[in-house]
């Protein structure tokens, strides 16, 4: 049975097709990579290396630098040969450690550790911290952070998202054919961490096999009474925190509160499936999967790649071009960024790269705004979009700062639904970074 659903929202065409068939491959090793020392939400992570340094695969790169950060490791075995600002996913310049490949693997995260049920919740948490996990859906917050909610917000329900809301993207739904006992071990482990008994994973319905395939997995675990599956409508934003724990939970996330002042933690299939790694393999999260999909590259598919790998290697690798690309976006078509440079790194936080065709992407230039009210009937959060970025459009910031810019949740739904073609969610990312700025 089909949970209800959230009110607003828009269904773009899925797109899915070109890979979602399409079982996980490894791509080759990159001869160089750069790896980013900022790739979560908070404070960079501080290098614990230099330059000339031989490393490991795995090997602590960069510390943590406080409780909102996370540690960064060697994706690759081989020897630092920069630290230097270079282009990054962020939009502007970072600090990234260039690491030539060199040496051998050492094949050490090939051992398990299955006794897991034997340390307590601030030991599993460690090893969550020390594998700087961090949400694996985009997000890229430090998961440690959101998995010690502080004892004046009890937190009584886990969320999984699997809803994988995103066009074109087909990486969760992969990673839950590929891997549904270790998620579900996943979950389990983060059900300890935050020592609770209620977790509900919430996966769209048009994702009916990994459906059958997890509740099967939770039954034949004999672990129905605490992990429960819900189908969702088929409707983006779904996978939205605020969205999904309404759909889920019934309860509401107030403007400027986080999910835990509900009780909820909410936490990709992604992520669950790393802290299963970093638990039983001691894993570090230096490699992710990626859907790299779109009209213009030769080989769509679902593929493991390592952290720092530049994105124009990823598509050399997926046979390259065969038609001239309009954009390249690291993430979904609605909430990713589009590229300026193809030599940008993968991060942690990167769910797939779409190489789309100008036809694709082509959005014309945009008219004055009709109010037609259609963006206002698409926002999941109640706002109105028109009045914001009309506003904001003559940066008239006074009075975008009082329209609440920062609950926006950058989906692009009312872009998406504007007859006027109008960039609405860029002019309140604008409205957005005023008020940040003046905090
Ligand atoms: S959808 Fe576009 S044209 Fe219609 S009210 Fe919103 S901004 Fe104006
Ligand atoms: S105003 Fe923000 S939250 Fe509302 S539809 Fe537009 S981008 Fe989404």
């Amino acid at each position: 049975m089909i949970t209800k659903t959230f009110k607003g929202g828009v269904h773009p065409p899925e797109n899915k097709k070109l890979t979602d068939k399409k079982k996980y491959e490894n791509l080759s090793i990159p001869s160089t990579i750069r790896v980013p020392l900022l790739q979560h939400i908070g404070k960079p992570a501080v290098p614990v290396v230099n330059i000339g340094d031989i490393v490991e695969e795995g090997q602590l790169i960069a510390k943590a630098d406080g409780f909102i950060s996370a540690n960064i490791h060697a994706p690759l075995p081989g020897k630092v040969t920069d630290i230097n600002l270079f282009a990054t996913h962020m939009g502007r310049k970072n600090t990234c450690i260039v690491i030539e490949v060199q040496g051998n693997f050492g094949h050490k995260y090939n051992t398990f550790f299955n006794d897991w049920p034997s340390l307590d919740s601030a030991q599993l948490l460690e090893k969550v911290i020390a594998a700087g996990i961090v949400g694996m859906g985009g997000a890229a917050f430090p998961t440690h952070v959101k998995l010690s909610p502080p004892a004046e917000k009890p937190v009584d329900c886990l969320l999984v998202n699997a809803a994988e809301c995103e066009p074109f993207l087909t990486v969760d739904d992969n990673l839950v054919k590929a891997f549904p006992d270790e998620i579900i071990e996943g979950i389990e482990i983060t059900l300890k961490i935050l020592k609770i008994r209620k977790a509900v994973i919430g996966i769209e319905n048009n994702k009916k096999e990994s459906f059958n395939l997890l509740k099967k997995t939770i039954a034949s675990k004999n672990l129905s009474s605490s992990i429960s599956i819900k189908m969702l409508k088929t409707k983006y934003p779904q996978g939205s925190e605020k969205q999904l724990i309404q759909v889920l939970t019934g309860r509401v996330v107030p403007s400027g509160r986080l999910p835990m002042d509900v009780g909820v933690v909410v936490q990709n299939v992604g992520t669950v499936f790393a802290i299963n790694e970093a638990v039983i393999k001691n894993k570090p999260l230096y490699e992710r999967y990626i859907t790299v999909t779109g009209s213009a590259v030769k080989k769509p598919g679902n593929y493991k790649v390592k952290i720092g790998t530049p994105v124009s290697e990823i598509i050399d690798e997926c046979g390259g071009l065969i038609k001239e690309p309009g954009k390249v976006i690291m993430g979904g078509p609605m909430c990713g960024l589009a590229l300026s440079s193809l030599d940008i790194p993968v991060v942690k936080g990167t769910s797939g790269i779409l190489v789309l065709t100008e036809k694709e992407t082509s959005v014309g230039d945009y008219c004055a705004c009709i109010r037609c009210g259609r963006c206002v009937q698409a926002c999941p959060v109640n706002l109105l979009p028109l009045e914001m970025a009309n506003a904001a459009e003559f940066t008239r910031f006074d009075l975008t700062d009082e329209m609440n810019p920062l609950d926006c949740i950058m989906c692009g739904s009312c872009a998406y639904v504007c007859p006027s073609g109008r960039p609405i969610n860029h002019f309140i990312k604008l409205a957005q970074n005023h008020l940040r700025n003046k905090k």
